[in-house]
Order: C-alpha cells, then sequence, then structure tokens
C-alpha cells in the first residue's frame, strides 16, 4: 500500500489510462467545487436584428472564473460536466442565473430583451425538466416568451418521442426553443419538421467564408429556404466581419450573433450596453464594443 503509493508519485507505476483516470477525477471535484464555491458565472452576448442592429435577445454563456487559473472556457469544462452529470446543477444556475439577471435589469429600468440559454441533453432526461424550468420561470417571474432554450440537434437522436414532448410542453407555457449549431447534426428536413422549434443557429463553420466562398453562400441560402418553409428564425453565429454580415442581409437571415457586434460581456458591461442602445440613434456604433 505504502511502497504502491511511493511509485505512483514518482509516476512509474501509473499507466498512462490511470493517470488520465484520476486527472478526470480532479477535473470533476475542481468543477463540483467551482459550483458551490460560487466561481460558477454568465456571461452575455447580444444577438443582433441584421437590419437595424437592434439587440433583438442575449445569450448566457457559463463562465469559470478560477482563483489561480484565471478563466477556464466553457470547451474546457463544459465536456467534463456532461461527461460526470455535473451539467445539471451547472445548467440549472445558469438559467436561475440568466433569469434573475433579466429579471433584475427589468426593475433596475433597463430595457430588457430576451435571453437564450445553453440546455445539454443529460438536462433534457431529467424526469421534470419542464416543471423545473417553470418553476424557475415563477420563481423568478421572468415571462416565458422571453427565454429561449438552445439545444444541439444530437440531442434529438436518443431520445426522439420524449424530448419531443418535454419540448412541447415548455413550449404550451410559452418557452421558445432553438437548435444550436445547426448544419453539424443531423439535419434533415424530415426530422426537422417533427421538432417542436421556434429557431435555428447556423453554425458559425458555415459562416466563417460568407462573402468570400460560393459554397457557403449557397449553403446558407439553403437553409435559409428550408426555414422560411418551416417558418423558423434564423440566427447566424460568429458572425466576425461586415463581408459576412453583407451576405446574411441578402439571405434575409433575421438575427446575427457574433465578435463583429460585440463578444460576451460581463453583467455589468451588458447593462451599459442595453441602457445605452436604448439612448441612441446609431445603434451600430454603439454596438460595435471590441474587447481585447
Ligand atoms: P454555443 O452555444 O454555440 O455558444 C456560442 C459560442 O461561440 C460561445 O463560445 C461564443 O463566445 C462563441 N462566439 C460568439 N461569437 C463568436 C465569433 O464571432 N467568433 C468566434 N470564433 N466565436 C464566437 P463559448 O462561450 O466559449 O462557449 C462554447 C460552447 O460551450 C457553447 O457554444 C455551448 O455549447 C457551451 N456552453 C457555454 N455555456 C453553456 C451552458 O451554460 N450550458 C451548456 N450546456 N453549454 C454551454
Ligand atoms: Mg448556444
Ligand atoms: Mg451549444
Ligand atoms: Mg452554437
Amino acid at each position: 500500500e505504502a511502497s504502491g503509493h511511493i511509485r505512483n508519485t514518482a509516476g512509474s507505476a501509473v499507466t498512462h489510462e490511470q493517470k488520465s483516470k484520476r486527472w478526470n477525477v480532479l477535473k470533476q471535484a475542481a468543477l463540483r467545487g467551482a459550483l458551490q464555491a460560487g466561481q460558477i458565472g454568465v456571461h452575455y452576448q447580444p444577438v443582433v436584428a441584421v437590419k437595424g442592429h437592434r439587440i433583438v435577445s442575449l445569450e448566457a454563456l457559463a463562465r469559470w472564473h478560477h482563483p489561480q487559473l484565471g478563466e477556464i472556457p466553457p470547451g474546457e469544462f463544459i465536456p467534463v460536466a456532461e461527461r460526470t452529470g455535473l451539467i445539471v446543477p451547472l445548467g440549472q444556475f445558469v438559467l436561475r442565473s440568466a433569469c434573475e439577471q433579466v429579471m433584475r435589469w427589468e426593475q433596475e429600468g433597463v430595457p430588457t430583451v430576451g435571453v437564450a440559454v445553453n440546455v445539454s441533453p443529460a438536462q433534457l432526461e431529467v424526469e421534470n425538466f419542464a416543471e423545473q424550468v417553470r418553476r424557475i420561470l415563477r420563481d423568478t417571474g421572468m415571462p416565458p416568451h422571453k427565454l429561449a432554450l438552445e439545444l444541439t440537434e444530437s440531442t434529438f437522436i436518443a431520445n426522439l418521442p420524449r424530448h419531443t414532448q418535454t419540448l412541447e410542453q415548455l413550449r404550451a407555457a410559452g418557452v421558445r426553443v432553438q437548435i444550436d449549431d445547426f448544419g453539424t447534426g443531423y439535419s434533415s428536413l424530415a426530422y426537422l419538421r417533427r421538432l417542436p422549434i421556434d429557431a435555428i443557429k447556423i453554425d458559425r463553420s458555415f459562416v466563417r467564408q460568407l462573402g468570400v466562398d460560393a459554397t457557403d453562400e449557397a449553403i446558407v441560402a439553403a437553409i435559409m429556404a428550408m426555414a422560411r418553409s418551416l417558418r423558423l428564425t434564423v440566427i447566424a453565429e460568429g458572425v466576425e466581419t461586415a463581408l459576412q454580415l453583407d451576405a446574411l442581409a441578402r439571405h434575409d437571415c433575421e438575427a446575427a450573433q457574433g465578435f463583429y457586434f460585440s463578444r460576451p460581456l460581463e453583467p455589468e458591461r451588458c447593462r451599459q450596453l442595453l441602457l445605452d442602445m436604448s439612448e441612441r440613434p446609431s445603434f451600430t456604433d454603439t454596438l460595435r464594443i471590441q474587447l481585447a
């Protein structure tokens, strides 16, 4: 036992597999601790109307402020949360925080818009997910139509009928549902038609070359045609240039989200932006916030 421990700290007797397992246990423990210690926060990225550049909504994005490591990006900790089930409490936390934030702004007289929150497949698996969402809406006073839930296409592969039912309950309550990272999964028309959704977000991989590459423009045109026939709103993700925005306008895409307008902002900066936007006629100047 003791000699085993010594050999382990020396590293020699520990297999690569064991190491990676223990590393994962450490990450999981750190994330659990972070949730309890209040190190998880929420930033907000504006979603902007392609015509007129009004802010139409915000996307809530989880942030981990680690006391020693600084900001840990969601790409690092969301997969850990998903593997370990911690995504359920984390997702609940983000959802509640976003609703509380919007309602606090409303009470302070900050003109608010809706907020979109990412939902992982494991959250939909929770038996009473719809009820939990409704409880958060009740507790915070958030009007259901101001909340959108973002799900990826892969969410629906595993358990389509039950998920569809859950989402239908939420939509009946007024909550909006949108497909995130659209185009990266099984985007078949037949399946989209069956889903109770209001909007799709074009994945940024199709936006990157917009205005430069004709193939991407053709893909966006096809997505727009499909969305129109299904009466879905379209939001483009990852918009970084005026060229991309022009192409989206040509295809009558309704809304855009990306660094061209603003990075995800900490709550205080987002609050200031919402206030500025309500006072200025020139939305474009106000909106082009570039953070380092
Ligand atoms: P997502 O839901 O597709 O969110 C959009 C991501 O794109 C965000 O990354 C945002 O910062 C980034 N982004 C926005 N505009 C641009 C742009 O112009 N260029 C580029 N290159 N990126 C842009 P972020 O915040 O790092 O989040 C990454 C992913 O982590 C999210 O992708 C989402 O899938 C996941 N995530 C974040 N917060 C949560 C959460 O609370 N719950 C769940 N389940 N997943 C979350
Ligand atoms: Mg999203
Ligand atoms: Mg997502
Ligand atoms: Mg996305």
